[in-house]
């Protein structure tokens, strides 16, 4: 289905903030035009739910998540940073692989399985965009990705 990206992003994010338990600020850096994308929502939800639970799960007390959208070419490219543990240079293309989980004495404490940013790797290529990650150790990690998004469609919508 076509929706706003933006709005779309928007009630994800609401959503954590109503119900996040930690004391972590939300910033969003958003265009203020509508950014129309097809895409499978529950899908999307998913690999974005992911991502800020991890941001979360890493953020340090009274840290800031900063949730951006930027309108390239001939796509977009969402980002979602955080200013926790980061991820060690050598493991950043790993964090994408099935079972992958950076230490394992620090983060089984923290749950999960190491499933999430594989499935977000599947579910982005399906819908013909890249994801990646940028991180440094001790200052934070911000995980990217693209959808594909043509401009010219605006126009058809009016
Ligand atoms: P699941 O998502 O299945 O519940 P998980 O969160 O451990 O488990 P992924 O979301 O795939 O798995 O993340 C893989 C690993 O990458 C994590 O275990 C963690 O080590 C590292 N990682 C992911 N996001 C961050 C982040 N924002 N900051 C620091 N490390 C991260
Ligand atoms: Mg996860």
């Amino acid at each position: 289905t076509w929706v706003d990206f933006v709005t779309f992003f928007n009630y994800i994010i609401d959503r954590f903030e109503m119900t996040k338990e930690r004391n972590v600020h939300f910033r969003r850096l958003f265009p203020k035009e509508a950014v129309f994308v097809e895409i499978d929502e529950d899908k999307l939800t998913q690999v974005i739910d992911n991502i800020i639970s991890n941001a979360l799960k890493y953020s340090p007390e009274g840290g800031t998540i900063t949730f951006r959208v930027k309108v390239l070419d001939d796509k977009i490219e969402v980002s979602i940073s955080d200013q926790g543990i980061g991820i060690p240079k050598e493991n950043i293309q790993k964090v994408f692989e099935r079972f992958y989980r950076v230490d394992r004495a620090r983060t089984r404490q923290l749950g999960g399985t190491g499933l999430g940013l594989a499935i977000a790797k599947e579910m982005i290529g399906a819908h013909g965009g890249d994801i990646w990650a940028k991180s440094k150790e001790g200052k934070g990690t911000t995980i990217l990705f693209t959808l594909p998004y043509d401009p010219g469609q605006e126009d058809d919508w009016l």
